[in-house]
């Protein structure tokens, strides 16, 4: 509705509007149940139907093989951060990290409290502008898993294609699942939270190839246990059930618009007029990415007269554009224009940067 604003946040971050407005119209009685999803049983008939539907929708989204579990769990990403080193590995294990960004690196350093990871690569010294070529990784002769960080949110770097470790590749997905289909063979683990592409926060989804479920350590809490969610459908307890249900009407809507492979050209469309924007402002505006692998999905950029920059996220905002401010880690600017970003959201940002540099330059 029109005063809704056009929201640039890297997560949570804007859903579609048709997916809040059908969310509206069944909220206080879910499909003649007479109550809302809020209310269900989570092993009820109905709220089995949803996480179902959900999961058969993400199924076709990506085309999951059959040898994949998928698992709606809670903790964010953040969590996996730990849960993956304890389902695969043992204490004395080696694993790889690429590390090229903020995330890469929590994951790592999560990491080393349940095993023996190792910064195989990192873009911390270029500031996380890049992302390594594959044949200049050298693996760790017996490393379990190489893990990559497929989009760094804060630092706008985005893995174009993956590396083909010899063990296990597993992927932090999280800005960018869905945004763009994903041959998930390649892939031990996808994970990804929920809050930026596919619904709210509270779920975190877990794309696991079966085989990779069931060696935890001992120590494992039960709730990070890949097998126990697995063996009970991800119902072991109360699974974030209105979540589960907004990324299924999320899943619908992506599948309607013709699947993923429409949904990255339109993805695509929107990066490039906003990266076109920077790149031709004369320096006034400047993407600090690597060109070959600037994100889709989040777009920083800094201005010229950094002075400047409190003015333009006001006026922005005035305008109805917001949470365009970057990461406090970097500072400048930060656009996410992840699949429910509209392409007119994008269009007036970029006719706004030009008219405010136009004003200051
Ligand atoms: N990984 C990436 C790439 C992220 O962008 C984020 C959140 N911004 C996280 C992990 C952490 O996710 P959560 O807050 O869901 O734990």
């Amino acid at each position: 509705s029109n005063d809704r604003v056009f929201n640039f946040a890297a997560g949570p971050a804007t859903l579609p509007e048709s997916v809040l407005k059908k969310a509206e119209s069944e909220l206080i009685n879910w499909r003649g149940s007479g109550m809302s999803v809020m209310e269900m049983s989570h092993r009820g008939k109905d709220f089995t139907s949803i996480i179902q539907k959900a999961e058969s929708d993400l199924r076709s989204l990506l085309d999951i093989p059959s040898d994949y579990a998928v698992l709606f769990l809670q903790g964010g990403a953040t969590t996996q951060f730990a849960a993956i080193p304890l389902n695969l590995c043992k204490p004395d294990d080696t694993v790889d990290y690429v590390v090229t960004g903020s995330w890469g690196d929590k994951a790592f350093k999560e990491a080393q409290k349940y095993c023996k990871p190792k910064v195989i690569w990192s873009g911390k010294a270029d500031k996380y502008t890049k992302i390594p070529a594959f044949e200049d990784l050298e693996q760790s002769p017996n490393a379990k898993y190489l893990h990559i960080c497929a989009n760094e949110t804060i630092h706008g770097v985005e893995f174009k294609n993956y590396p083909n470790p010899k063990n296990l590749l597993v992927a932090d997905m999280s800005s960018n699942f869905c945004s763009k289909p994903v041959d998930i063979s390649k892939f031990g683990i996808i994970y990804a939270g929920a809050q930026k592409n596919v619904g709210p926060s509270g779920v975190t989804i877990v794309i696991i190839r079966k085989d990779l479920i069931g060696g935890a350590q001992d120590i494992t809490p039960v709730m990070l246990d890949y097998k126990i969610h697995h063996e009970n459908n991800s119902l072991y307890n109360t699974p974030p059930c209105y979540g589960i249900y907004m990324c299924g009407l999320v899943f619908e809507d992506l599948l309607q618009q013709g699947g993923l492979k429409e949904v990255e050209k339109k993805n695509k469309k929107k990066a490039d007029i906003l990266y076109e924007a920077i790149d031709q402002s004369n320096g006034f505006y400047r993407c600090p990415v690597e060109r070959s692998v600037r994100s889709l999905m989040n777009v920083p950029f800094t201005l010229e007269k950094a002075e400047l920059e409190g003015e333009f996220i006001k006026e922005a905002a005035k305008e109805k554009m917001v949470q365009l401010k970057g990461h406090r880690s970097v500072g400048g600017m930060r656009a996410s224009i992840y699949n429910a970003m509209p392409l007119a959201g994008v269009e007036k940002l970029v006719a706004f940067m030009k008219d405010f540099q136009a004003r200051h330059a």
